[in-house]
């Protein structure tokens, strides 16, 4: 076991290596623009949270392009929960959920604070469902390896929105719509998991050097940008009636619901930009989105 995650380090970090040059955003206003952009993030490996990836510098060089928010909201594929839940601590610890990495990646922390104002503000927004105060999570490893290299001085408050993750993917598109009017007061959403996502299918022993995806995986990728690009939310939905490929590369939906939320948040005519459009280790894409 021990091995096996010390193979898995190393190859994500080969097979990140292998991507070279930076995306710049088009469309992005100056950083006074009324309504904030929102982005689904391919959080892949928890190593992005402290090797230079070129998924993390990515991560990075999208802090510096994107107005600079007043708050930062995260559905991450990590904190699935019973009803729903926002973090609501003033101090949110940072979580360390996984297992067989090295001490480094443990010891980090990331200080963001939290904002209760804001917390609050959220369970009378979403009308829909409920949603409760949480004072017990944090910032699990979705989030974190995240934010903070867009935000390394961790000077932005920082909160958690739960996947009820009994709920329909109908629900959670819902609840992304009911978030969207907090762009217009400089919060930053974003979703965090992985559109394809097969850790049972993971290839341990992917070539070091190469960004590498199964054919499956590679043609789910493309589906899955086909809709979002022409705007087919509906058949995003009803994933599960997308052919095999998908199937394959959503076997559990823990990391694609955060996709679905930030689909939600979409209004009309606004433009999509995919990034970080790479599989890798086969069975996971990297592919993420920017909406502005
Ligand atoms: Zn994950």
């Amino acid at each position: 076991m021990q091995r096996r995650a010390f193979l898995q380090n190393l190859t994500w970090m080969a097979a990140a290596s292998s991507l070279s040059s930076l995306k710049a955003f088009a469309g992005l206003l100056p950083r006074q623009q009324k309504r904030m952009p929102a982005l689904f993030i391919g959080h892949g490996s928890p190593m992005n949270g402290i090797a230079l990836t070129p998924f993390a510098r990515q991560w990075m060089e999208l802090g510096r392009q994107i107005p600079r928010p007043e708050a930062v909201v995260c559905i991450s594929a990590h904190w699935l929960t019973e009803g729903t839940w926002v973090t609501a601590m003033n101090q949110p610890r940072t979580i360390h959920d996984f297992f067989g990495f090295p001490d480094e990646l443990y010891q980090v922390r990331y200080p963001a604070r939290g904002d209760e104002a804001l917390a609050r503000n959220i369970t009378t927004l979403v009308t829909k469902t409920q949603v409760g105060l949480n004072h017990d999570w944090g910032l699990d490893h979705g989030a974190w390896t995240v934010v903070r290299r867009m935000y390394p001085d961790a000077d932005i408050p920082v909160l958690q929105l739960s996947i009820d993750y009994d709920r329909p993917p109908q629900d959670h598109y819902e609840l992304g719509q009911q978030l969207a009017g907090l762009r217009n007061r400089g919060v930053l959403l974003i979703g965090s998991g992985n559109m394809v996502h097969n850790l049972r299918l993971v290839s341990w022993k992917a070539d070091a050097g190469e960004a590498f995806g199964y054919d499956w995986a590679l043609e789910a990728n493309e589906i899955f940008k086909k809709h979002i690009a022409s705007r087919n939310h509906k058949a995003l939905l009803s994933y599960e009636q997308l052919g095999p490929a998908v199937r394959r590369a959503v076997p559990t939906p823990d990391h694609y619901y955060p996709l679905l939320y930030v689909l939600g948040l979409q209004q009309d005519n606004e433009e999509v930009q995919f990034f970080n459009d790479e599989a890798v280790m086969g069975s996971v894409t990297m592919t993420s989105l920017l909406l502005t």
